[in-house]
């Protein structure tokens, strides 16, 4: 268990992670979204001790970093900048941190050999592909057969089949009952692997929730219609009690997994239709949507507007801006 409270860290005047409080929990994936410079690396950095917080307080089993004997066989890190020494190989280089932390040397056959680069483990590490160098640094990443593993975008940059594979990976050792802490930029992705979810924008806390409850409360399901007859159908939707929203000169859309009401209604009031589609927004617009009012928020000195400073309550999560009125208020 991974758990932040109140964590903050400023780079001089600029808030880099601002009050973020939230628990990462063993046995799931959580997925850590927020846009480029969000905050993400920052917040995993002060997770492992490479960064000292402003304020507040990160643990790692009820511990801070410094205070784990042989961290590595608590938590192992993919972080976003790697430094290879490029004239070892790849056995060399888990040799050496495995030397260093205590770990027996013939984990380091068996790490390889989970990340498929046993083939190439004699090889100088300079001439890896990005795709073999990220297999690498989850290599030293699982060395210490860790129960908690913190990735930083690990697919960037990989082709289908490596992001295929580190997917599959997070999944297998969280149903092993480990902790996975996992960052990116993209919804997408985050949709199709984490279970939780937390979004941060401008260093904040604006969501943390099940990825299922983010689905439900964000992919809204609407009906679109088309039809010759536009007046005749708005009259009887409107009869039927259906609110209508007309966003296009063409099309209608009425909220809710409808179609086949709307289908019936028009046959009944004999009116001909061109199109009757069911619908989902994108997790990608309801991100960009909650991640937008971020940059509002953050333009409103961090407070929202009506709000006196300071009330909010230290190590209090933020407001969720969504379905919130404060933005428009
Ligand atoms: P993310 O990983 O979400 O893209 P980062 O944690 O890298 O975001 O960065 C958050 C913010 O902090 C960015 O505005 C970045 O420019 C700033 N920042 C990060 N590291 C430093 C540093 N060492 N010095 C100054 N500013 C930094
Ligand atoms: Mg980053």
């Amino acid at each position: 268990m991974i758990e932040l409270e109140g964590l903050t860290k400023r780079y001089g005047e600029k808030v880099a992670v601002n009050n973020l409080s939230f628990t990462v929990r063993p046995g799931i994936i959580t997925g850590f979204l927020g846009p480029n410079g969000a905050g993400k690396s920052t917040t995993m950095r002060m997770v492992l001790g490479l960064d000292r917080p402003t304020s507040g307080d990160v643990r790692i089993d009820g511990k801070h970093y410094d205070q784990l004997k042989d961290p590595l066989t608590y938590i192992g890190a993919l972080l976003e900048a790697k430094a290879w020494h490029g004239g070892r190989s790849a056995y060399n280089h888990l040799l050496c941190l495995a030397q260093s932390n205590g770990i027996p040397a013939s984990r380091v056959r068996e790490v390889l050999d989970t990340v498929g680069l046993t083939a190439v483990a004699r090889k100088k590490t300079k001439g890896f592909s990005l795709g073999m160098g990220q297999r690498l640094g989850i290599a030293g990443a699982l060395l210490g057969d860790p129960r908690m593993l913190m990735f930083d975008e690990p697919v960037n940059g990989l082709d289908p089949e490596g992001i295929h594979w580190i997917r599959n990976l997070m999944k297998t050792l969280a149903a092993q009952g480990r902790t996975v802490f996992v960052s990116s930029h993209l919804m997408s992705e985050m949709a199709l692997t984490a279970d939780h979810l937390v979004v941060i924008g401008q260093g904040r806390l604006l969501a943390d929730t099940s990825m299922a409850e983010f689905i439900a409360e964000n992919s809204r399901s609407y009906v679109r219609i088309r039809t010759p007859q536009r007046e005749q159908l708005l009259d009887a939707l409107q009869g039927a009690g259906i609110k209508v929203a007309e966003p296009g000169a063409e099309a209608l859309e009425v909220d809710g997994d409808i179609a086949q009401a709307v289908g019936e209604l028009a046959a009944r009031h004999q009116i001909v239709l061109h199109e009757l589609s069911p619908q989902r927004a994108s997790l990608e617009e309801a991100f960009m949507q909650l991640t937008a009012e971020s940059v509002e928020y953050h333009a409103h000195d961090g407070q929202p507007p009506g709000a006196a400073p300071g009330q909010q309550q230290p190590g209090q999560p933020p407001q969720q801006p969504w379905g919130s009125d404060w933005k428009r208020g």
